[in-house]
Formats: C-alpha cells, structure tokens, sequence
C-alpha cells in the first residue's frame, strides 16, 4: 500500500542546474581549465566537510562567515563540530600543512566545487553556491599576487568581459594593522554616539569592519577615519609598490580602495576585488589578496601564500549577458528503428558508430517514425539513420541529413551497414 508522501523541495537558496542550462557551466569550466593550464595550476580537491574549528580559526571569529554563515552541525555519531566549508582557502591550507606540501618545493594550485553559506537568498547570492579558487603556496613576492591580477584580467579577456574593474589594498603586516588599530578604536571612542548598532558592537571586535558600513549616516566618520596607509612601514610599501609596478606594466588599470578590507581576517598585503555594475547589488565577482599569517594561524611552518575566488554563479550570469551560450546538439546521429529486431540491429549499429567517434543517440522504446523524426530534429543530430523493416532485410540503413537545405533533406539515401560509419564520418 502506497503510503502520502509530502513533496519534498531543494533547500531554500540551494539551486538545481537543469541540462538546459548545464551547458553553460561546462562551457565555463573548460575554458577555465584552458585558463588555468596557462599558468601551470595544478587541480587539488578537499572534503566538503571540515572541523568546524578549522574556520573558526581559518577565517576568524568575528567574520560574518563564521558568526552568522555557516552550516554547523554535530555529528551525532561522535560528537564532533562539523561544518560545511563557505570557502576554500581554509581547507587547502589545513591540507598543505598536513601533507607537508611545502616542504620542498612551492605549489600552485587550484579547486573548484559549491561552498555554502547560510545568507539570504537573492540574485547572485544563494546558500549552496560555486567558487573556483586558485591559491599559490610557498611564494612570498609581489610577482605573484600580480600574476593573479594578470591571470583574472586574461580570463575577462576570454570571457569577452570587459566592465569588471579592479579595486586594490594594501593591508600591511598585523603589527602595522594593530598600531593602525588602536588609532582606529580611539577615532571610534570620539564618535562613538554616532555609531549605529552594528557599529558598536564591533568597534572593539573588528573596528576596519566599521569603515566597511553601509549606513550612509557612518559615511564622513569612516572616510575621515585615520587610514592604515599611514602605519605601513617600508616593507609593506615596497611588497604593494612591486605589485602596483607589475600592473602598470601589464597595462591593468585599477583604484585603489582603502576601505577594501574583505570579509576574512587571515588576509595581508595586498587585497583585491573585481567588481561590475551588470550584476545589481551583488557585484563582487572576485576577491583575493594574500595570506602569509594563515599556515602558523593553523598550526603550520610558517609559509607565504596568496590567492582568490571566484563566485561562479554571478560570472556566469555576466557570460551569458556578454553572449548567449550555445546549447550543443545532443549527439550527432539520431537512430530510428521500427520493430523489435530493427531496434536490436540499431542497437549494434550504434555501437559501431561510437566505436568510430561518433556521437550517437539510439531512439528509447518503439514509437512511430513522426515522433520519432521529431526527437531527432530536436536533438541538434545532423543526420536520422532509419532502419526499418526494409533495410533489416537489405542489410542497408537510410541516412537522412537533417541540417541540410531544403531539396537535399528531401533525399535519404541507403548505405551498407559496412559503410555507414565511414560515410557518416566524412559528413557529420
Ligand atoms: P559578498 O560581499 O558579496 O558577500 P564575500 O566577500 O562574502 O562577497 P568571498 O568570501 O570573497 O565573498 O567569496 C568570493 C566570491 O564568491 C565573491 O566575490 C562572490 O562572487 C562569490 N560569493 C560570495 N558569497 C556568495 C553567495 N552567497 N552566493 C553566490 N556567490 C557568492
Ligand atoms: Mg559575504
């Protein structure tokens, strides 16, 4: 006896890709690993699930990652804190470290997969959703945040984007961001009635968070506020002025942004977005800078490494505004049979047919031949290969070219069954 079962739904904010729009997410991956062998990045893959202490650490504690985002649950098996990663930075990094990965030699690297994040639902920002993330581990210099910055522009240059603009920071070393600190908490103490709510309740917490306000009423006390510029010593200049060097050089135009802090505490030096206006209130396409503090914040030696993510549902959104992205052709033989022993032949017909390369779909089941021409013409095939009653007994199939113009669709023409895949070659 059936039992009523109440429909179940996908999560909120957690979206299914459907096949008619998938061909745009493998148009987009393999271009990006197109991109991505260019530079020499080699793929790495780590679980969904972390410690949720990982995060805790990696990212810190008063991110809004980790205060209000994150997927938290215990294992009930053992009790331990689990969480689904929000990004990936974090888990490539516990990997390094305890697979010793640096110990001799640096690596570039890259992954790509869905992250989550509880948020509210909108366009270009959803709870399950996709980063590539591309991290360069080991390599302390300014050439190679520039050959990020590089790297990104190239990829809006395949992508045929050319309204993503780049905003870059300079965050300096923690002891120049905690002098810059204690300014900031004294600047905010004098406006302190002023403040709104969020404000104040992370002025002791995470005071550069403060300058980050949406509140226009915050807007002169955050652009007057001491800048962090001031307390950068003569490393951290010259680490920025390598990069800014490099960009000039490469011709990459960009602003630079003293308020740009990102949304995670591990970052140092240089920090960067690419942001457009095509995409509404969410145009944050890409953001990364570097992160020489995170391998010791886990646990590691101390190692230099830098990179970014990229969110890949807003740049496809961008993509497919840029052009429309084809839908490819199902397969490139559409078989059609007509009976049980037809369909049995067609069934090793098509084996043969894939033995040669060909893209083949066999029709499913034993409907009539109009219905079946029809899957056919819909599946973008560029020929119909009948085998009916006749051919099964001349040995012979009927080829039938369904792209070509008008007096040659008329014609189908019988072939051998020993010929069929040579003649279908040299044509599809
Ligand atoms: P935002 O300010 O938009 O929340 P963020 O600073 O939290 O972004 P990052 O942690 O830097 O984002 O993640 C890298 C990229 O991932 C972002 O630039 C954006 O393109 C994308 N992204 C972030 N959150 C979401 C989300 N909830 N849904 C879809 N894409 C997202
Ligand atoms: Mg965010």
């Amino acid at each position: 006896m059936s039992q009523s079962f109440k429909k179940v739904h996908a999560i909120t904010g957690m979206k299914d890709i459907l096949p008619d729009t998938s061909h745009e997410w493998l148009a987009l991956e393999s271009l990006m690993q197109q991109w991505l062998a260019a530079y020499g990045y080699r793929n790495i893959r780590t679980p969904v699930l972390e410690h949720t202490r990982l995060f805790a650490r990696g990212i810190g504690e008063v991110t809004d990652i980790v205060e209000k985002e994150m997927y938290s649950f215990t294992d009930v098996l053992n009790n331990d804190r689990l969480t689904m990663r929000p990004e990936f930075t974090a888990g490539i990094v516990r990997a390094a470290i305890e697979h010793n990965m640096l110990y001799d030699r640096p690596h570039r690297l890259y992954t790509q997969g869905p992250v989550f994040r509880h948020e509210r639902p909108q366009r270009g920002r959803y709870r399950q959703f996709h980063q590539i993330s591309v991290e360069a581990l080991g390599m302390p210099g300014p050439d190679i945040d520039a050959e990020h910055i590089l790297m990104l522009a190239r990829l809006w240059k395949m992508l045929g984007l050319d309204d993503i603009r780049l905003e870059l920071n300079c965050l300096g070393q923690s002891a120049e961001r905690a002098a810059h600190r204690q300014a900031l908490i004294a600047y905010l103490e004098k406006h302190v009635d002023i403040l709104d709510e969020d404000a104040r309740r992370r002025m002791y917490t995470n005071p550069l968070r403060v300058l980050d306000t949406k509140n226009p009423a915050l807007q002169t006390m955050a652009n007057e506020a001491p800048a962090l510029e001031q307390f950068l010593g003569d490393e951290s200049r010259a680490h920025f002025q390598g990069v800014r060097d490099r960009l000039d050089e490469a011709g990459i135009a960009y602003k630079l942004n003293p308020r740009l802090v990102r949304g995670l505490d591990y970052y140092n030096l240089t920090v960067f977005e690419w942001i457009t206006d095509r995409l509404g209130a969410q145009g944050t396409v890409c953001g990364g800078g570097r992160y020489d503090d995170l391998f010791a914040l886990l646990g590691g030696k101390p190692a230099p490494a830098t990179g970014f993510a990229i969110g890949l549902e807003r740049l496809l959104d961008l993509w497919a505004q840029a052009r429309p992205i084809a839908h490819p052709a199902e397969c490139q033989v559409y078989l059609i049979h007509q009976g049980d022993a037809a369909q049995r032949v067609a069934m090793q017909v098509a084996e043969q047919l894939r033995d040669n390369d060909l893209r083949v779909i066999v029709h499913a089941g034993s409907t009539g031949f109009k219905s079946q021409f029809r899957r056919a013409d819909a599946s973008g095939a560029k020929a119909a290969v009948i085998i009916g009653p006749d051919e099964l007994t001349a040995g012979t199939a009927s080829v039938k070219w369904l792209r070509a113009d008008a007096a040659s669709a008329q014609q189908q023409q019988a072939i051998e069954l020993a010929d069929l895949a040579t003649y279908l070659k040299t044509k599809v």
